[in-house]
This record gives C-alpha cells, sequence and structure tokens, in this order.
C-alpha cells in the first residue's frame, strides 16, 4: 500500500528503530512511546486492521501473537507487559495498518 505509513517503515522508507523482523513481522519503537519499553509489532502483508482479517491469515495472526512474549522479553520485559490493538476509527486507531503495542517497564 504505497500510502501506508507503517508500510513505507516495512519498505524503509521511512525510517525506524527496528527492534525485530523476519520474513512476516516487522517490531520498532513507537515514536511517541507511553512507557519506558513501547514497541509496535506488525505484519509485513498490509492489512489494515482487525477488522479487515480473512481466514487467510489465521497463521499469520498466530505467528504475531507467538512472537510477542519473545520480543517483549528481548526488550527487558521479562516481569509481564501490557498489549494493546486500537481497532477502527472507534477504537482510537491512527494508523491503519494492524499493529500489536507492546508496552511495559524494565524490570
Ligand atoms: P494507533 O493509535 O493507530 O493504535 O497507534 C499508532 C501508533 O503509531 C502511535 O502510538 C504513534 O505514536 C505511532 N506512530 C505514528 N507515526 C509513527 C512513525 O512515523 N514512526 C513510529 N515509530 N511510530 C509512529
Ligand atoms: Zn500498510
Amino acid at each position: 500500500m504505497s500510502d501506508c505509513l507503517f508500510c513505507k517503515i516495512i519498505a524503509g522508507d521511512i525510517p525506524s528503530q527496528k527492534v525485530y523482523e523476519d520474513a512476516d513481522m516487522l517490531a520498532f519503537k513507537d515514536i511517541r512511546p507511553s512507557a519506558p519499553v513501547h514497541i509496535l509489532l506488525i505484519p509485513k502483508k498490509h492489512i489494515a486492521s482487525l477488522q479487515d482479517l480473512s481466514s487467510d491469515d489465521a497463521a499469520l495472526m498466530g505467528k504475531l501473537m507467538l512472537a510477542v512474549p519473545k520480543i517483549a522479553y528481548d526488550n527487558g520485559l521479562s516481569n509481564g507487559f501490557k498489549t494493546q490493538i486500537n481497532t477502527g476509527v472507534g477504537g482510537g486507531q491512527e494508523v491503519f495498518h494492524l499493529h500489536i503495542h507492546i508496552m511495559g517497564r524494565p524490570s
């Protein structure tokens, strides 16, 4: 999606502080952190929101969820963390490329 901010981050057209990347996903630091550690985990596939998932995305979403605790642990959140997925205008979503907020304070 050429006009999507997070697709531009995936493409490297907009810089980001990457903390994890593989063939399916990218994790990077939120530019306006609301916690000492605030990471965004996104699929490389452009999916606008949870409301736009199809059954084809089940395995991909499973991979993302399995990566969450590993990324949290690797960034100092071994004692636990919060996750948040804002969905749609009513859910406060600002960037319409599905993302999981991973937030916490290193222990
Ligand atoms: P949303 O409200 O859509 O769930 O969250 C979007 C998040 O993206 C916000 O926490 C915001 O700070 C973050 N964000 C917006 N633009 C950029 C950017 O250019 N780079 C990074 N790293 N984060 C961004
Ligand atoms: Zn996108």
